[in-house]
């Protein structure tokens, strides 16, 4: 009966692996064994446990999938956790009847009662003596059979395992994104993975709380008194005129930057190719290499409104309080928390559009007040996929015929061209960015929080999650990097901008982006260090660049 609700609470339209058969075929041959030479009270209570389990996970599981398009994961978990109790009545008046309409979720049902009533009623009456004779037969053979099912099915557990010993939330989204997430492929497992992501990501929003609450600051000179960053979206930077590329897709920042007033750096990377996992490491003070884990360390906007700053936030990303849609796969993001959200930053928008131009116009006059200090964050959605809908039509300047030489089908060329002209429509979004800030003194620093590959040096679109190689993060984590001061910085402030045209050759990750900031500003905190700011004359050129935590960008670039 096990085997049933099993094999019937799959997602077969999402394709299941026959390793998901063999392992659940395999689990309960395990699971049955252990059953037998258990005590007889023992067996019944653990077999009754384990079947409810399995049943109840199942109709939940079930019921998610057919009326949500998703079976039990850490976001479905989370949105029925925060449920309150009057939402749970709305939410059950007004999907609960789904639970009947649906005939997946009958059907669990009824194997439930079918179940329930041949244990109690007739197992008695089954004839279990006839299969004595070949008893023994049957036992050599299933034990065989199940032991052939564990040594095919060891990796499977082996990466549940693995998955559920994480101790961090960037970790976990980490083997996510390798897809770890499918070892987990019964209903009882996707549970168990989904409240220790819970858990972790809760634990990780509590310290995190408390390291804000905690962090204060030295002092602040306001160095500069109007900061700037911009965040870009799966930005490749060899499809950059600043770094090479040779098809006319940033002919805006390419004149800015041979006039001198855009400092191009030319060895730049991302500390992650996941969105969410990038913005731990560029929002917060930790960087790769420290002592304490990242949700101890302060975020940078507290810092800067700490020392006067008024800071503000304009993303065309993330939706505030959005109910969690926006949330990575384990949910566990900072931006989702709202007490977090509201002490980082004085001003948000609260919509998105689909057009980064459109979504400026829409906002930037927000920027436009009377404060002193500023801090803006504007976080783009740049060359998110779909790249055709990042930029309008009209604007269209590259087609297939551009890349003929290439060894690519037309399919292929013209996704590429679709990602050359989304990169040549940012430019116009980044040039009118700058030209907002062309008569302020005002220093701009423009980078992505990861890049992407774009059938560069392999048929590979998008970014793989497998084990790195170096050809893989040249294309998914060398990112643009350039900072920009207005003319009245420039006469302002002619020490910083030494130093930002002396350090452009300098290697340097996006995890210590607090640092450059904070040396912007001449705020000094506990948790500041002054080595991995980028531009000061003590930075460190020496500091391991470690990848995910795990990797030596350096070494695995130069085969080390
Ligand atoms: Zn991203």
């Amino acid at each position: 009966m096990l085997l049933i609700v099993g094999l019937f609470s799959f997602n077969w339209n999402d394709h299941t692996p026959v390793t998901h058969v063999i392992c659940l075929c395999t689990d309960l041959a395990l699971l049955g064994l252990i059953l037998w030479f258990l005590p007889r009270v023992v067996s019944a209570t653990l077999r009754i446990t384990v079947e409810a389990i399995i049943y109840v996970t199942a109709l939940i599981d079930t019921y998610c999938l057919y009326n949500f398009g998703k079976g039990i994961s850490p976001t479905i978990l989370i949105i029925f956790i925060n449920t309150n109790e009057s939402e749970i009545t709305d939410f059950l008046s007004s999907y609960g009847h789904q639970l009947l309409n649906d005939w997946h979720t009958i059907v669990i049902i009824l194997l439930m009662i079918f179940h329930a009533v041949v244990s109690f009623k007739y197992i008695k009456r089954i004839p279990w003596t006839m299969a004595i004779p070949y008893r023994r037969w049957l036992l050599a053979g299933g034990g065989v059979l199940m032991v052939a099912g564990l040594m095919f099915t060891w990796p499977d557990k082996q990466r549940l395992a693995r998955l559920l010993s994480q101790d961090n939330i960037s970790d976990m989204e980490g083997l996510v994104f390798r897809n770890f997430d499918e070892s987990a492929y019964l209903s009882p497992l996707r549970l168990a993975y989904a409240l220790k992501a819970m858990n972790l990501a809760e634990k990780e929003i509590i310290i995190l709380r408390e390291a804000n609450a905690r962090a204060h600051i030295d002092s602040c000179s306001h160095r500069s008194p109007c900061i700037v960053l911009i965040i870009g979206e799966s930005y490749n930077r060899h499809h950059s005129q600043l770094y090479g590329y040779p098809l006319p897709t940033t002919p805006k920042q390419l004149e800015r930057a041979n006039s001198g007033q855009l400092t191009v750096f030319s060895d730049v990377i991302s500390s992650w190719n996941i969105t969410t996992n990038s913005f731990n490491q560029m929002f917060s003070l930790h960087h790769y290499g420290a002592s304490r884990p990242w949700s101890s360390y302060p975020l940078f906007p507290i810092l800067f409104r700490q020392a006067g700053y008024r800071v503000a936030f304009l993303t065309n990303q993330f939706a505030r309080h959005a109910n969690r849609s926006h949330s990575n796969q384990t949910g566990g993001f900072f931006l989702n928390d709202r007490q977090l959200f509201d002490n980082l930053f004085d001003l948000h928008n609260n919509r998105q559009r689909q057009n980064d131009m459109t979504f400026l116009n829409a906002h930037m006059e927000m920027l436009n007040d009377s404060a002193d200090y500023k801090l803006d964050i504007i976080h783009l959605h740049g060359q998110h996929f779909d790249y055709a809908s990042r930029y309008p039509n009209e604007e269209t300047v590259f087609t297939t015929a551009d890349y003929q030489y290439r060894q690519l089908n037309d399919d292929e060329r013209q996704v590429i061209a679709h990602y050359d002209n989304a990169t040549r429509w940012n430019d116009c979004v980044l040039d009118n960015i700058l030209k907002y800030y062309e008569n302020q003194d005002a220093v701009v620093i423009c980078l992505a929080d990861h890049a992407e590959e774009v059938y560069d040096d392999l048929p590979v679109r998008g970014r793989i999650y497998s084990e790195l190689t170096a050809r893989q993060v040249h294309q998914e984590f060398e990112i643009p990097f350039w900072i920009w001061c207005s003319p009245a910085y420039e006469k302002h402030h002619p020490d910083v901008v030494a130093q930002i045209k002396e350090s452009a050759q300098r290697p340097w990750m996006t995890d210590r982006l607090p640092h450059l900031l904070l040396y912007l500003a001449d705020i000094s905190q506990a948790d500041y260090d002054e080595r991995l700011s980028l531009i000061s004359p003590l930075t460190d050129n020496k500091v391991p660049r470690i990848i995910e935590g795990i990797v030596d960008y350096d070494a695995l670039i130069n085969g080390k």
